[in-house]
């Protein structure tokens, strides 16, 4: 039994000032955690108990899948990154550091590299598979933007599990029943959870797909389709690309003069008075990016077309292009390039200059767009895909906007924001191939291991459930992870009011039932009950005036419904609200 009077809890009446998500001002607030330094938190009591509850429905869920737990170091020797290349690929967001003989380590942000290892270390024949493992274990980030609280932590508790198969069927199996322990995991811990890819088909990945609770703090956007099932994270969401024409039935390219027309807007304009009534939509935007590859000291440009109506969406470029980094051009990488005349950048002397070019597939073969002439003050029209330019290839670039159409079955889609909460891949070969862990099979011959890859956020899932619970008193937790199960409160100075109460909590307890007890003397009723439906626990008893007529008040945290009950049925009537 949790005691109010003893538990080491304060609660605050104020939202912290740095706090801007609910989950965030509430698990202050209510005494769950406590900030440390940006991304990094203390849990007090309360929390450490809502995070082990999440733990066990994982962990619950892992072995049933006969996922074995283990645990891993944190602090690793940089050598074991060097050689899967990550000490470089993960740039700036991997925390780096060294011991006492200035050797380099690093604070594991996750632990492909160490699965692997020890797998290799142990088991080397065909029979030894299939292989599953998990831990749930603490990770380091230095995360760019650690501003929402719990939920984007620099340090934070992650279930990561790895599968390990000798064929790709196998590494399907293990796949499929990851990704059905995942859904387990979601729906017992009470969320509004969807399943979305995060990878195109396009791109030709294996599967990969996101478990995202949709909330309006979430910071990953999604596109869902109002029709069929079709849902994606916004990086690997390929929507209905118009119709391909003949590239020849267009009329020829013309080169207009077009002073002073650097933008889409001042270009549409000066099209109009030229007598075209072209549309922002009728023309190519090529956006100026820059790459580089991991390990690489220079950028490379990179050109984009997109419709001039649509916006170059970066971090949907990011994810594809991933580990590549991509970023906007600046003055000085136009610089290398002369011939690329800011405001009138055309694709048609793109593969004269040698600079790469790709189109978003909104831009099909055959289309005619007006576009830059690659000279100062000129544009040029009927500029046609497949006759006056060819890309190097397609990429998804634009902003998808509500209303686009989805690739399976032409409906409207529609963006929503969530949280990830956890993600399933099929990571295949490439860590077992950088670090030989092969097994023998029938024959004696060696295969190499396939491998998938399953992760869940566990304080995450903490600060998420918050935010699609909460409401305008406090947090309101799943029975499955609230701290108790009832939140029982003697009021008042008497102390028939409080002998009676810790009868009935001890009643509680032997019936099995997780009681939080609000037995603090000299603080006033209403003082008792915020703090309740701060703290959000579903169930709240209250022993207090009632008392007088035999009668105990029972709560209902989520939607308020009370009703009065007898003192001697209490008990009974509380054990059935709790295991209701
Ligand atoms: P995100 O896109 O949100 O940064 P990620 O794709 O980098 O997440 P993974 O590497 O797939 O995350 O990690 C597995 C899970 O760990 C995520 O689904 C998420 O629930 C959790 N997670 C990742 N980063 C953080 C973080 N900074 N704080 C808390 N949980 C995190
Ligand atoms: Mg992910």
């Amino acid at each position: 039994m949790l005691r109010l009077s003893t538990l080491f809890l304060r609660t605050l009446r104020d939202d912290p000032a740095d706090a801007e998500v609910p989950s965030h001002k509430l698990l202050v607030r209510a005494g769950y955690v406590r900030r440390v330094a940006p991304g990094i938190y203390s849990w007090l009591p309360l929390g450490v108990i809502v995070q082990e509850n999440v733990a066990t429905v994982v962990r619950e869920e892992m072995n049933r899948i006969g996922s074995q737990e283990v645990h891993f170091p944190a602090l690793i020797p940089r050598e074991i990154f060097e050689e899967s290349g990550r000490w470089a690929a993960y740039g700036d967001t991997l925390f780096r550091l060294k011991d006492r003989k200035d050797v380099d380590y690093l604070l594991a942000p996750t632990h492909e590299e160490l699965f692997t290892l020890l797998v290799k270390g142990e088991y080397s024949s065909y029979k030894d598979y299939p292989l599953a493992l998990y831990q749930i274990q603490t990770k380091y980030r230095d995360e760019a933007r650690p501003r929402a609280g719990i939920l984007r932590g620099r340090e934070f508790v992650m279930k990561d599990s790895y599968s390990f198969d000798i064929s790709h069927e196998g590494l399907e199996k293990s796949y499929r029943a990851h990704r059905d322990a995942y859904e387990r995991i979601f729906s017992r811990l009470g969320f509004d959870y969807r399943i979305v890819f995060a990878v195109s088909g396009a791109m030709g990945g294996s599967a990969s797909e996101e478990f995202l609770a949709p909330a309006p703090s979430g910071e990953d956007t999604f596109v869902q389709c109002t029709n069929c099932d079709y849902a994606a994270n916004t990086e690997a969401v390929e929507i209905a690309a118009p119709q391909r024409h003949d590239p020849q039935d267009h009329p020829p390219q013309q080169v207009l003069d077009t002073p002073d027309t650097p933008t889409i807007d001042t270009l549409v304009e000066r099209m109009r008075d030229l007598g075209h009534d072209t549309t922002a939509a009728a023309t190519l935007k090529n956006v100026v990016l820059r790459t580089r590859a991991p390990g690489a000291d220079a950028w490379e440009l990179l050109v984009v077309g997109v419709p001039g109506d649509r916006e170059v969406d970066l971090k949907r470029l990011a994810g594809q292009l991933e580990p590549v980094v991509v970023e906007q051009a600046g003055p000085e990488d136009l610089a290398t390039q002369p011939g690329l005349v800011k405001g009138y950048i055309g694709p048609q002397a793109l593969a004269d200059l040698k600079v790469r070019y790709l189109v978003d597939p909104l831009v099909v073969e055959g289309s005619a767009w007006v576009t830059g002439a690659n000279a100062e003050g000129k544009h040029a029209a009927d500029v046609v895909r497949g006759r006056d330019f060819t890309p190097d290839g397609e990429i998804g670039a634009v902003e998808i906007r509500d209303g686009d159409r989805c690739a399976r079955c032409g409906s409207p889609l529609e963006i929503a924001r969530g949280i990830e909460l956890g993600h399933v891949f099929q990571l295949g070969e490439t860590y077992a191939k950088t670090f030989g862990l092969t097994a023998l099979d029938q024959n004696g011959k060696p295969v190499t291991i396939t491998m998938g890859s399953y992760g869940v956020g566990v304080t995450r899932a903490v600060a998420a459930l918050a935010e699609q619970t909460f409401d305008e008193k406090g947090l309101c937790w799943p029975r499955i992870i609230s701290p108790a199960d009832v939140h029982l409160v003697a009021t008042g100075k008497d102390d028939t009011v409080f002998a009676a109460a810790e009868t009935l909590a001890a009643e509680l307890e032997a019936a099995g039932v997780r009681v939080l007890f609000d037995d603090r003397r000299g603080v006033s009723p209403g003082v008792k009950f915020k703090d309740a439906e701060l703290i959000g626990v579903p169930t709240i008893a209250i022993v207090g005036k009632g008392l007088a007529d035999g009668t105990i008040e029972v709560r209902d945290r989520k939607s308020d419904e009370c009703r009065d009950v007898p003192v001697a049925d209490a008990a009974q009537a509380i054990v059935t609200a709790v295991r209701d």
